[in-house]
């Protein structure tokens, strides 16, 4: 029987330390501040959106969101990243993808200050993060690696697939992985014998975006295999991209979905705001 990692847990423990922290920092009048930029009226950005919001309040974070109309212009949207970036209460600043038709992402990106870009997007991070020079890493590989570090599941020497090569997960994943002397294949829409590559992985991540897409076939026996996906089953319930009953039979660790990537996601993002913070305060 697979050991089930345990996200909520994990989170709760990131979390807590940078309460702690934040306390030391309080002490000191210094408050980390976040900035979360949502445009229109999408429900699972909204769902997201409420769920940072929380996340600072419990940890002792300034949260601050700016809820645009889905009317918004390109320009209004910069002029707001530009005001964000010289507020001295913000320390990160991020803006909830996707925005609605018509706003480019790339541009919005590439605005917020490197220093403020507590979600490590932008092409300055992204290349610190190649080079293995960073601040900041972004929050959904980061968890994986957190989860794995929690769960005493060395990478070095072992073989890692990753599905999907998407700049938010994907290609950072195989990244970090990779930084932490994994031997990493990534494999994508176009791979050839899909179900070969991932039979060979010692830790298998999906991030494909296809409710229960990796079936027990494709995983090695007592492989570890995380699930980034959010999708919705056919009866609307909340899955991974693993078909996780099956799978779970199969292999020695797995995360579940909802409980697992999810919510290390938020608790690298406020370790991020936290690391911001004391950057610009130099503290
Ligand atoms: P994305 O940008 O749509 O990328 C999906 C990737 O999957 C692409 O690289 C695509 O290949 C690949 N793919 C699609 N069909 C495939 C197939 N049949 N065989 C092999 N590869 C295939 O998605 P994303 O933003 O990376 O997100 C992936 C999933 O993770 C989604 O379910 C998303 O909701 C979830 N997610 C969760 C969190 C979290 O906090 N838990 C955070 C972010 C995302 P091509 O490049 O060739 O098209």
């Amino acid at each position: 029987m697979a050991t089930i990692i345990d996200g909520k847990k994990v989170s709760a423990e990131v979390k807590e330390k940078v309460r702690l922290k934040t306390a030391e920092l309080l002490k000191k009048r210094v408050k980390p501040g976040l900035a979360v930029i949502i445009v229109g009226d999408d429900p699972a950005s909204r769902v997201y959106v409420n769920n940072k919001k929380k996340a600072c309040e419990a940890v002792g974070f300034l949260s601050r969101e700016y809820a645009l109309a889905a009317t918004t212009t390109q320009q209004e949207l910069l002029d707001l990243v530009s005001q964000l970036n010289n507020d001295k209460e913000i320390n990160g600043i991020l803006c909830q993808l996707p925005l609605p038709n018509g706003l480019d992402e790339k541009a919005v990106i590439e605005a917020i200050s490197p220093l403020k870009d507590v979600d490590a997007f932008h092409a300055v991070n992204v290349g610190k993060i190649m080079i293995g020079d960073y601040d900041f890493l972004p929050c959904t590989p980061a968890g994986v690696i957190e989860m794995l570090h929690s769960y005493n599941i060395t990478v070095e020497g072992k073989n890692c697939v990753v599905i999907g090569r998407s700049n938010i997960v994907g290609k950072p994943m195989a990244m970090l992985l990779l930084h932490e002397n994994g031997t990493v294949t990534v494999t994508h829409s176009r791979t050839k014998n899909l179900k070969e590559v991932t039979a060979q992985a010692d830790i298998l991540v999906a991030a494909i975006g296809k409710a229960k897409f990796v079936t027990a076939d494709m995983v090695k026996d007592g492989a570890v295999v995380i699930d980034v996906g959010m999708n919705r089953d056919e009866n609307g319930k909340l899955c991974g991209d693993v078909d996780f009953e099956n799978v779970k039979e199969k292999c020695s660790a797995i995360t579940p979905v909802p409980g697992g990537v999810g919510p290390m996601t938020i608790a690298m993002l406020m370790k991020n705001t936290l690391k911001a913070c004391k950057i610009q305060n130099n503290c």
